[in-house]
């Protein structure tokens, strides 16, 4: 678990993609990675967590863009450990947070002043594109992976592109680092996947979209990331092959048997 911050990607011109370090590691929570990209002198924190991590990890994204400012507050979908902490984001910066349609009158559940609630803003179905500092960033849909309302981050500067929760694993051999051995890698993504995404017909479809795209790093919400056209590739290739979901649990509506 890495404790300072690693670029995923750095170029000439100033622009980073930055893993924030793993605050939380060791809790009970689920880890969670918390990503910023820079560029122009603006910043977009990625799935920017819970309480936990809230004071540590906005405190690093602030260092980081020193003169600069957040911009954004992207939100993949709804769950607490991406959308938590987000009135303090929005009280402690005059960042604008984007999160799917689906989702925006049940995120104020979380507790949203009303202060700030003008800056949460929907994120179309179809998806959009954003320009951070004049880089432009494209949000791409990936509903039913696993929300049914879910948003993905290609930034084709990098090429990286941040895929919350799908490649999520837990408990890998590499951490929260890139994936060294695809093959050992896979035990820690099997059961989340199985489980947690709603439709392998979903995950055809999010695949093809992918191909479509110069994608060098494929980078998840939770533990490790895919560094290079090999590692992407066999990332996807293992999802094309995947049945999960509601294609492995369609007969489950059944009364519970009594103990
Ligand atoms: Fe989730």
């Amino acid at each position: 678990m890495s404790l300072t911050t690693t670029a995923l990607f750095e170029s000439p011109g100033g622009h980073r993609n930055l893993l924030l370090p793993d605050h939380a590691a060791g809790d009970a929570a689920v880890q969670a990675n918390q990503h910023l990209i820079v560029h122009g002198g603006e910043g977009m924190i990625l799935d920017p967590g819970g309480h936990k991590v809230y004071a540590k990890a906005l405190a690093e994204s602030l260092a980081q863009l020193g003169s600069g400012s957040l911009k954004y507050i992207f939100l993949s979908h709804q769950d607490p450990d991406i959308v938590a902490a987000l009135n303090g984001w929005l009280l402690s910066t005059d960042a604008v947070a984007w999160a799917p349609a689906l989702w925006l009158r049940f995120i104020p559940h979380f507790g949203i002043d009303k202060y700030v609630i003008d800056r949460l803003k929907p994120i179309p179905d179809e998806g959009m594109y954003l320009s951070l500092g004049g880089a432009e960033l494209m949000i791409l849909p990936a509903h039913f992976l696993h929300s049914v309302g879910n948003m993905h981050v290609y930034d084709p500067t990098s090429k990286i592109l941040y895929s919350g929760d799908l490649g999520a694993s837990v408990g890998s051999p590499d951490g929260c680092g890139a994936v060294t051995d695809f093959d050992a890698h896979v035990p820690s993504m099997r059961g989340f996947h199985e489980r947690y995404m709603v439709s392998s017909k979903a995950l055809r479809g999010w695949t093809a979209m992918v191909r479509g795209l110069d994608v060098q790093c494929i980078a998840p919400q939770h533990g490790a990331y895919f560094q290079g056209p090999e590692r992407v590739g066999r990332f996807l290739d293992w999802l094309d092959t995947l049945e999960v979901g509601l294609d492995r649990m369609a007969d489950c509506y059944r009364v519970p048997p009594r103990p």
